[in-house]
């Protein structure tokens, strides 16, 4: 793999790469792109793996060249503290106790962090909202006028990533970069290499990124920055807080209306009544907030005094991201474009109108393909049913570039038993919650514990889980009770606990050895196809003559699946068993592709013989330990 990838940087090709677990992925890549000489991106799509290959890939890289390796770790803004922000915040009236506890922490933390990156704080929850009071979007940095400047962590980011060879990104800060080069804002290094790991996400996360996003909760977030910037700009205080107060009822008119709207594709047709009328009268909200805010930028006098370019730099910030806001409402409203979808979400604490490409292929090849001379795209689960066609498809790849499968250096047959049952009713049934909490109870007593319990909903989830309440004795963690680095630091500590969860936990986990010996998936991972993006691109590849269920949905969910087997054996010691209680994958024709495209593990469709063969590899583990030996290969069990 090290030698293609050196040889795809130096013919400036494309090359795509599945590696499977335990291969080396990561030493395979990084090493050529460190030798090139040049300057090289590599992109990852969780800040897991990103941090990883900074921490631990680069250092031994390093140690096996006897050299010191120029690297750089760069993630989004929204990553860092912003001391700017950070001082507003702790300035605020009316705090809450608990954030300003969490201020103070902060504040203390910023001087002793040498990155200001919010990977350092483990206890800060995942959705803790004090943070976005203290990151810095790019609408809200200050930027040149910055008073904070010197000492900024995103500018020292950035600094560092200028000075690098290796500049290590994840895939929202790499697409975003691409997204924006047209508009000449450039957030990373120029390189002519890139290497994309976990590419299997390149195409979720290139939509996300080609397409636009305005919510309530965003409006509420410009009105603050708005109404302080008018203030300190000099506007009249009754002035001021009319245009903001306008801003925010005219948002709340158009999201209360969109937020009722089915959670299915729009188009101008399937727009509620009043809903054009709502949004024009919010685009003209925003552009009165934005003119007034322009208008008085120029009128801030220049002056000595240090508070007069962060009252600039506020106004210039509300002016540009209320055009920029009105812009994509108005671009997503007028449905112009037939290649884009439009659709509504719900979240927790807001109401998004949403709009994505619905084919990323021809944006990749202008944008990516087009641009950086030499793309490595690899993964652990690129391909289907043993080919390369769909990931191609997707990502728009349609000449014949280089591909390589490495595969995995485990063992599967010895070291992984599938179970299959067959008595299970199919997922969509009312029986099946019953029924698979009862297998999963009879799996983990088996295993003992250490059993992650996949799911693709959290509303199966609570499901089983009510029903399994109280039957399990061994320490039960729920996705979502805590955050996810709680969760998984409490697994791998306990050894014995069974651990519920849905799809961030099927892929970028790795816990090696024996706290993990039991991989339950409860249903096949498709994708929801009334879900807006995924039907638009299921009616796109109907219309090219494909099948949007075989060459779509089977394809997107036989990778999602090889990554939630693949959290099973993360070393050639680790023994376990998967099972698998969607018995779609032994009744339908197409179950045998899913089958097919997992790594050879030995099938057992009996509860019976799977207590025997664990009890053979238990027994075998223990006779290995104590005399070093190599456990017998399992025996088949007839299907
Ligand atoms: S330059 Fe931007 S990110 Fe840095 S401290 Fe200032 S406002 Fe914050």
């Amino acid at each position: 793999m090290a030698q293609r990838v050196a040889r795809a940087i130096a013919e400036r090709a494309v090359l795509l790469v599945e590696a499977g677990t335990g291969t080396g992925k990561s030493l395979a890549y990084l090493a050529p792109a460190v030798l090139a000489g040049e300057t090289v991106l590599v992109s990852t799509a969780t800040k897991t793996l990103q941090e990883q290959l900074y921490n631990q890939t680069v250092p031994l890289l390093s140690r096996a060249l006897g050299r010191p390796v120029r690297a750089a770790l760069l993630k989004g803004r929204t990553n860092y503290l912003c001391l700017q922000r950070l001082g507003e915040a702790q300035r605020s009236p009316g705090l809450l106790p608990e954030d300003r506890e969490w201020l103070r922490r902060l504040a203390g933390w910023s001087e002793t962090t040498a990155t200001g990156d919010r990977a350092e704080l483990h206890d800060l929850p995942d959705e803790a909202p004090i943070w976005g009071r203290v990151t810095a979007r790019a609408d809200e940095c200050l930027g040149q006028s910055c008073p904070a400047a010197e000492g900024c962590f995103v500018l020292a980011a950035r600094r560092q990533a200028q000075r690098a060879d290796v500049v290590i990104v994840n895939h929202a800060l790499f697409f975003a970069d691409l997204a924006l080069r047209d508009a000449g804002v450039r957030l990373l290094p120029e390189a002519d290499v890139a290497i994309l790991d976990e590419a299997h996400k390149v195409e979720d996360v290139a939509s996300q990124h080609f397409g636009a996003s305005v919510s309530d909760a965003r409006v509420r977030d410009l009105a603050r920055l708005g109404r302080g910037a008018l203030k300190a700009g000099g506007a009249r205080e009754e002035r001021a807080d009319e245009v903001v107060d306008a801003l925010l009822n005219r948002s709340e008119t158009f999201f209360g209306l969109m937020g009722r709207v089915p959670d299915r594709a729009l188009s101008s047709d399937s727009l509620p009544a009043g809903a054009e009328e709502a949004a024009r009268a919010l685009g003209a909200a925003l552009r009165v907030l934005g003119s007034e805010a322009h208008g008085l930028t120029g009128k801030v006098p220049p002056s000595s005094d240090e508070e007069d370019p962060v009252v600039r730099g506020m106004l210039e910030a509300t002016s540009a991201r209320a055009d920029l806001m009105r812009a994509e409402l108005e671009g997503m409203l007028a449905f112009r474009d037939a290649t884009e979808v439009v659709w509504v979400e719900r979240g927790r604490r807001a109401v998004f109108l949403r709009s994505a490409p619905v084919e990323v292929g021809s944006i990749l090849a202008e944008k990516l393909f087009g641009v950086v001379e030499a793309v490595v795209l690899t993964s652990a689960t690129l391909t289907t049913g043993g080919t390369f066609a769909h990931i191609k498809r997707r990502l728009g790849v349609d000449w014949d570039c280089e591909e390589l499968v490495v595969p995995s250096p485990f063992d599967y047959a010895r070291q992984t038993l599938l179970y299959l049952p067959r008595d299970v009713p199919p997922p969509q049934h009312d029986a099946f919650a019953p029924v698979a909490a009862a297998q999963v109870e009879r799996l983990v007593r088996l295993a003992g514990g250490g059993a992650f319990v996949l799911f693709t909903s959290f509303r199966q989830l609570d499901d089983v889980y009510r029903e399994l309440q109280g039957r399990l004795p061994f320490p039960v963690l729920r996705h979502g009770d805590r955050p996810r680095q709680v969760l998984l630091d409490a697994f791998r500590r306990d050894g014995n606990a069974v651990l519920f969860a849905t799809s961030s936990f099927w892929e970028g986990v790795d816990v090696v050895g024996d706290a993990l010996r039991l991989v339950v998936i409860m249903r096949l991972p498709f994708a929801r196809p009334n879900e807006p993006l995924t039907e638009a691109r299921m009616a796109a590849v109907k219309r090219a003559g494909g099948s949007d269920f075989m060459d779509y949905q089977v394809p997107l969910a036989i990778i999602a699946l090889k990554q939630g087997f693949g959290r099973l054996i993360r070393h050639r010691d680790d023994r376990g068993i998967v099972a698998i209680l969607d018995t779609r994958l032994v009744t339908r024709r197409y179950g045998e592709v899913f089958l097919r495209s997992l790594p050879p593990a030995l099938r057992v469709y009996h509860l019976e013989a799977l207590e025997h063969q664990w009890g053979l590899t238990r027994r075998a583990r223990l006779g290995r330990e104590a005399a070093g030996g190599v456990a017998p290969r399992p025996e088949p069990d007839a299907p």
